[in-house]
């Protein structure tokens, strides 16, 4: 038999893959893996549609589409004031985990140390480590994960390349404040770390708030990959459309591997986005839509034992479950998509260590009936 000298040896499959696949197979609501269960908009299907038929059937350019490039570069600048070159500094991604892992390969060599804060994103971990690199990761806590900037101070030294930020986080739903942008602006001074910046739940943020890009601080944009993603915001996560921003000098180097894994992105949805972007309300509106569904999931959540944690971003919301069960969490999650039929994630999952504090996270991005149906069910547990 031959052997396979794993890069990977403690990765099992992804916690999406998994209780999607499970709550497919026992018919559970699936509240889980973060994605719509309401269609994207006929219009932007039209876009896509009419592309085709004219023709945006071969390769786009490697660094992707230019006008949707363009229209990228405007929506920056006004929304941050900031302004990336869409010939230089903005290229197009198979989706914001593609462009996550490019942009890592791209920095990171042997032996590199890399913090990220956990609970995080299940695929950063993995990325840094087939570099070579070292996950440094710093474990956050509810209710509030914040961020401990004193700690952080401590785990840079000369061997730290790089730091990954997600705001808003996944799968907390917490949001950078300027006091963060400060403590991150003040540790990063004067030294060669690269900011890896997940951003792909930048327009899905509530009550007001407004989101913290690396783009708009100059000190920090200069050393900052920027991700997003069309998927979130457009309800079209299965198009794997998204794309990464970054100065001239990193941009260069990320299109070098760009080139090779992925070369170009598919050419008609690339034109459709495009055109669909020139309307500002496609994505100034998704702050109202995702609260009125925030406020909805939670005040149905009110009616049962689980315990709310605060939800200031993305399309999760947290609970504790602490006056159900001791279980762990990835036990009852297991438990609730068997007995109780609705698929959750356990947020153990999102920590190197499983470290697991009885946490369990809801995606809301679902019809009021569908809603309705998961806290009908939940009210029992
Ligand atoms: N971002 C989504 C989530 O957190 C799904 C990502 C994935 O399945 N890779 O659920």
């Amino acid at each position: 038999m031959i052997s396979v000298n794993s890069k990977l040896p403690q990765a099992g499959t992804t916690i999406f893959t998994v209780m999607s696949a499970l709550a497919n197979e026992v018919g559970a609501i699936n509240l889980s893996q973060g994605f719509p269960d309401y269609d994207t908009s006929p219009e932007l299907i039209e876009l896509v549609n009419q592309a085709m038929k004219s023709g945006f059937n071969q390769y786009a350019p490697m660094a992707g589409y230019m006008p949707l490039r363009e229209e990228l570069s405007r929506k920056t600048e006004k929304l941050y004031g900031a302004y990336y070159n869409p010939d230089t500094e903005i290229t197009i991604t198979a989706g914001g985990t593609q462009a996550l892992y490019t942009a890592i390969a791209t920095v990171i060599n042997p032996n590199d140390e890399v913090i990220i804060f956990e609970p995080a994103f299940d695929c950063y971990a993995p990325a840094i480590k087939v570099a070579g690199g070292i996950v440094k990761a710093l474990e956050l806590e509810p209710p509030d994960y914040r961020i401990r900037w004193d700690m952080v101070k401590r785990l840079v030294n000369s061997r730290t390349k790089m730091i990954i930020l997600n705001s808003p986080h996944n799968p907390t739903a917490t949001i950078l404040h300027q006091e963060d942008i400060d403590a991150l602006t003040a540790i990063v001074k004067n030294r060669d770390i690269f900011i890896l910046s997940d951003e792909v739940y930048e327009h899905l943020i509530y009550d007001g708030e407004a989101h913290h890009s690396m783009a708009q601080y100059p000190e920090l944009r200069e050393r900052s990959f920027v991700i997003a993603s069309f998927g979130k915001p457009f309800h079209a996560t299965g198009w794997k459309v998204g794309y990464c921003m970054a100065p001239a000098v990193l941009m260069s180097e990320f299109r070098k591997i760009h080139q090779f894994l992925v070369f170009a992105v598919n050419a008609p949805m690339q034109a459709g986005i495009a055109e669909y972007l020139k309307n500002e309300s496609h994505y100034l509106e998704l702050p109202g839509f995702f609260q009125q569904k925030r406020d909805y999931f939670r005040k149905g959540l009110e009616s049962t034992r689980f315990e709310l944690l605060p939800c200031a971003g993305s399309y999760f919301q947290s609970v504790k479950y602490e006056r159900i069960t001791d279980e762990k969490d990835a036990d009852f999650a297991m438990r609730l998509v068997k007995d109780f039929g609705v698929a959750v994630i356990p947020v153990s999952a999102f920590y190197g260590r499983g470290t697991d504090h009885h946490v369990l996270r809801f995606c809301f991005a679902k019809r009021q009936e569908t809603l309705d149906n998961a806290v009908e069910r939940l009210i029992k547990v």
